[in-house]
């Protein structure tokens, strides 16, 4: 068994703690908070046991009948391996005393690439961390790029590409978060953070990519262009990417022609928090024309980097290659809608 915690139960943080309690080789130690929030409870009431990350806190814990195992460094010393799902930018603060306690981490995309010797996408370059110390699990729209760019480069050479990344304004809890009646170009300069990003994990690629923010708080769409180095039919292409258990092919007749579609489907499905952890990549508007290829994929931003944590976690211990890893992840999480 490996002993996982995750230092930071939020939006990222809970969910990584229940997929990896899901998994038949690992064991959830103990999950961390600085608040004692509606997190902090229901992290207790689902029987994980709740460390304080701040210690001149553990009190407040206490006058709200949150229950308290200890104080963090208790958690760590105890781990093999922790997923760091604190805000973008605090995992770092940590980095000296994850060395300190011997334990391996998986930082999130909100923290610079330099955080870890490598950033990681499960289905792109797992191998690169195997046995390593740290690893970075790139952010949402980077794992989807990631996710559908290299099943094409492994098939047809991928020459560059170009992506719109049309976010959401915030997560449906990030009630200060806009807009909230504007379409953004976020930023104005291209290309934004999204390409040197994707270039952590597919560093050969040439790809270029905008942001623009919307009012919505249901997932992000991408609209990608990818020029490849052979003429695939669109039969080939959607051949190929039904075949990646990561992509799930949205048909018409399906009916779910949006996000909010695809997100009911998930809740209807009785998915967990209706997460949606595949990319979603209409099947429809996969078209090919010489060697140009165009497709939409959403992105549930609040989920799909979920499997990719688990992934890490085996790989950081060596426990399993890729293959195997994201076979044993998909089974137990019930990845393929
Ligand atoms: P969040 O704010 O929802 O959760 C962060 C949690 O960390 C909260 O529970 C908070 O109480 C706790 N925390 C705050 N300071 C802490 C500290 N010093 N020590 C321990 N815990 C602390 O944030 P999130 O959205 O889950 O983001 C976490 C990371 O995941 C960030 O790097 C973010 O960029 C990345 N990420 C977020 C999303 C998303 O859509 N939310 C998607 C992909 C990646």
């Amino acid at each position: 068994m490996i002993d996982v915690s995750v230092n930071g139960f939020g939006t990222i943080g809970k969910r990584v703690a229940d997929a990896v309690s899901a998994q038949p080789d690992m064991s959830v130690v103990g999950v961390s908070k600085r608040s004692p929030n509606h997190e902090a409870r229901s992290a207790a009431q689902s029987g994980y046991d709740l460390y304080a990350a701040d210690p001149d806190r553990v009190a407040e814990f206490g006058e709200r009948d949150i229950p308290v195992a200890g104080a963090v460094g208790h958690m760590l010393s105890a781990s093999d391996v922790v997923v760091d799902a604190t805000p973008a930018g605090v995992g770092e603060s940590y980095r000296d005393r994850y060395e300190d306690n011997d334990v391996a981490v998986i930082y999130q995309g909100g923290e610079d690439a330099s955080v870890a010797p490598n950033s990681f996408c499960a289905r792109a370059n797992y191998g690169r961390s195997v046995d390593e110390t740290a690893a970075r699990v790139v952010s949402c729209n980077t794992t989807g790029l990631a996710r559908a760019v290299t099943p094409l480069d492994e098939a047809y050479g991928v020459a560059s590409v170009d992506a719109t990344l049309i976010r959401r304004g915030g997560d449906p809890t990030q009630t200060d978060r806009g807009p909230i009646n504007d379409i953004v170009p976020d930023p104005v300069a291209v290309p934004s953070h999204h390409a040197p990003d994707l270039r952590t994990v597919l560093p050969g690629i040439d790809v270029t990519t905008k942001g623009v923010t919307v009012p919505a708080t249901l997932m992000h769409l991408h609209s990608v262009t990818v020029t490849l180095r052979s003429a695939p039919t669109t039969e080939e292409i959607l051949e190929r990417f039904g075949e990646e258990p990561r992509l799930q092919l949205i048909t018409t007749e399906s009916g779910c022609d949006s996000c909010a579609d695809i997100q009911e489907y998930a809740r209807d499905t009785g998915r967990p928090r209706g997460d949606v952890w595949e990319n979603c990549i209409w099947a429809d508007a996969i078209h090919v024309t010489d060697n140009r290829l165009t497709f939409f994929q959403a992105i549930h931003q609040q989920a799909d980097v979920v499997p990719e944590n688990v992934d890490a976690v085996r790989a950081l211990a060596g426990t399993a290659d890729a293959t195997e890893s994201r076979a044993r992840t998909d089974d137990a999480l019930g990845v393929g809608m």
